[in-house]
Formats: structure tokens, C-alpha cells, sequence
């Protein structure tokens, strides 16, 4: 490691030393398993946003091997309002698989991590710097940022050559001594100075080597992905209701809100029933496109007017454990309190 090197990972500690974030409930009583979950949540979701649901988790599933016993209903049910559910998926099936691999342990590996459903390279290496206190080295959103500024990396970080000189700057600046600490000092950093617009640079602890700050416009770094047009769907969401329960339906697996609990949907060359009741339209983003969502009500005569296969009633007074896309568990709501007002 150079001189350089030292100097960045010895600033960056000096700083997280006083700074730094210490106190949130992963940092508590840490384990691989704690630390594998809080970064899977972490993953397109905002500390603020992730506190409750990892407090919410770890009640339901402290253990690795209480996770993989769950339902995959239970634990969706948990993710309920985190979106990009995939994750939850992949953790439980991760969990699955390391109680048939590694005796129900998370393996001290950066291989066999990686070779767990939903755990990429970054990740692994999180696990292994913070939860296992080995050497490994970390590069997710936060970390590329600082990087791309530290060293005015030109190029998208998200292609394939960029990403293996980011890879090894990463590596080159990462310490042998207290590389959990540095791991989340890193994360911090780009969290809370180095963010993606008007970073700090009067407080950052590495101002006096970065070269975006000496050139006077960080921001500029790292380089924008060139942003895609949008392309927007349409779906027709057929409720049926019955007294005061909704049929619902479990989505296939893959896909988007797959394994989650919603509506049929009703066939776009299909006319509606007429005394369908149309709710007010809304619209969901999703990471690649917008879903225009048009609910529609569907009084059923009784339980057999469903045809569904894979479907249930639900009571709308009482919502089960299910796992529910978050706009469709707001639509739920607001029929269970519908119901009430006319009842
Ligand atoms: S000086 Fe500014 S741009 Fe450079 S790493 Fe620090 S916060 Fe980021």
C-alpha cells in the first residue's frame, strides 16, 4: 500500500472515529447475519426508511435458521412498503441455502457468499469486513461516488472497464487494520458529506487530496448514466368484493411484485361488467417504467363468482400476513375503511 493510501484510510478512520455512525440497531449485537440483512435492505432504500422494517425483521427472524423456516408469505409480508421485493426473495432463498450448504451459517467466504441468491460483490464484501472482522473491500453507491471524486474518474461506473478500475482503486485504498470500521466509515462518508449533490468538501476529512473538489465542480463526478426515456403500462386491477372480503390473487414468482398478494387483472380485450365501479386511477414507478393502475369494483354474488385459481378472500377489516405491493396494501386500506363508513 502506498503512503497516499495510508494517508486516505488513516483520515477517513480519523474521521469516522468522531463522526462516524455508530449507534444503528445492525451496529448492535453484530452478526453476519444482522449485517447481511441490514445491507440487503440498505440497497435502494434510505437509513431512515430501513430502521423500522430491520427492527421488524429481526423480532420475526433473529436467526438465520428462523428466516429460513419462515413462509416466503411470512417473510414478504415483512417487506411490505420496501419495494424491489426480489430482495426478499433472494434472502430467503439464501437462507435456505445456506442451512442445506453451510449448516445454517452465512460461509467466511467471498466465493461461497457470492454464490447466495442476491448477494453481488459489495456486499459480500460488507459481510465480510463488518460481520466477520476479515479484510475485504466494498464498492456500492456511496463508496463509488467518493472514489469517482477522490480521483476524478472520467466513465460510467456501470460499465464493465470503469467498473474493474474503480474495483481496484477500491481495493488499493482498503487497510489491513480495522477494515470493518474503514467499511463503514466509507458508507458514511459518501452518506452524509460526499452526497450526490452539494456534497460538504469543507468537512470531508479527505478535501486535501480530491481532485473533483480541487477542480472546483465535484458534483460532476461520477459520470450520469445516460437516463432512458421512461416507457409507461396500463393495468386494470379487477377487485371483487364480497360482504366485506376481496379476492386476491398471488402473483408468479418472478416478475414485478412477484410472490406478492394483488388483484387479478382484468384482460385489456375484455369489456368490463356494467355495473363495474371504476376508483380513481393512480400510478406506480417502478426502477423502468410507470404502471398506470385502474382499479375497478366488482360486486360478487357470492365466493363462486371468482373463477381464479390461485386466489383467495381476504377480510379487508383484517388484513392477513400476506406479503402486499405497497400501493395495492394502500388500495386495501382504503377499501376496509370504505366499507366501515357505510356500513
Ligand atoms: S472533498 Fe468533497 S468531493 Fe471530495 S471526497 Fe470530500 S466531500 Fe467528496
Amino acid at each position: 500500500m502506498t503512503s497516499s493510501n495510508v494517508n486516505f484510510s488513516d483520515a477517513v478512520l480519523a474521521w469516522f472515529d468522531h463522526a462516524g455512525r455508530k449507534h444503528l440497531p445492525w451496529q448492535q449485537n453484530v452478526t453476519p447475519y444482522r449485517v447481511w440483512v441490514s445491507e440487503i435492505m440498505l440497497q435502494q432504500t434510505q437509513v431512515s426508511t430501513a430502521l423500522p422494517y430491520f427492527q421488524r425483521f429481526m423480532a420475526s427472524f433473529p436467526t438465520l435458521a428462523d428466516l429460513a423456516s419462515a413462509s416466503i408469505d411470512d417473510v414478504l409480508h415483512h417487506w411490505t412498503g420496501l419495494g424491489y421485493y426480489a430482495r426478499g426473495r433472494n434472502l430467503h432463498k439464501a437462507a435456505l441455502l445456506a442451512c442445506e450448504r453451510h449448516d445454517g451459517q452465512l460461509p467466511a467466504s467471498l466465493d461461497e457468499l457470492v454464490a447466495l441468491p442476491g448477494i453481488g460483490r459489495s456486499t459480500a464484501g460488507a459481510i465480510l469486513s463488518l460481520g466477520f472482522g476479515q479484510r475485504a473491500v466494498i464498492l456500492d453507491g456511496n463508496v463509488k461516488r467518493v472514489l469517482a471524486r477522490y480521483h476524478a474518474l472520467a466513465g460510467d461506473p456501470a460499465k464493465a472497464a470503469v467498473a474493474t478500475q474503480f474495483w481496484s482503486l477500491a481495493d488499493a485504498l482498503t487497510p489491513s487494520q480495522r477494515c470493518g470500521d474503514y467499511t463503514q466509515a466509507m458508507m458514511d462518508l459518501g452518506a452524509t458529506l460526499c452526497t450526490r449533490t452539494k456534497p460538504a468538501c469543507e468537512r470531508c476529512p479527505v478535501q486535501d487530496g480530491c481532485i473533483a473538489y480541487a477542480q472546483g465542480e465535484p458534483a460532476r463526478y461520477p459520470e450520469k448514466q445516460r437516463k432512458q426515456p421512461v416507457p409507461r403500462r396500463e393495468v386494470t386491477l379487477a377487485i371483487h368484493l364480497h360482504d366485506d372480503q376481496a379476492w386476491m390473487a398471488q402473483r408468479p414468482s418472478s416478475g414485478i411484485w412477484g410472490g406478492l398478494w394483488s388483484f387479478p387483472e382484468w384482460p385489456s380485450d375484455t369489456p368490463l361488467p356494467t355495473q363495474a365501479e371504476s376508483l380513481p386511477e393512480f400510478v406506480h414507478v417502478f426502477s423502468h417504467f410507470r404502471l398506470n393502475i385502474k382499479p375497478v369494483i366488482i360486486q360478487a354474488t357470492s365466493s363462486l363468482a371468482v373463477s381464479e385459481a390461485a386466489g383467495r378472500w381476504v377480510t379487508l377489516s383484517d388484513l392477513p400476513a400476506l406479503g402486499f405491493p405497497a400501493p395495492i396494501y394502500s388500495l386495501l386500506q382504503r377499501l376496509g375503511a370504505r366499507l366501515e363508513a357505510s356500513s
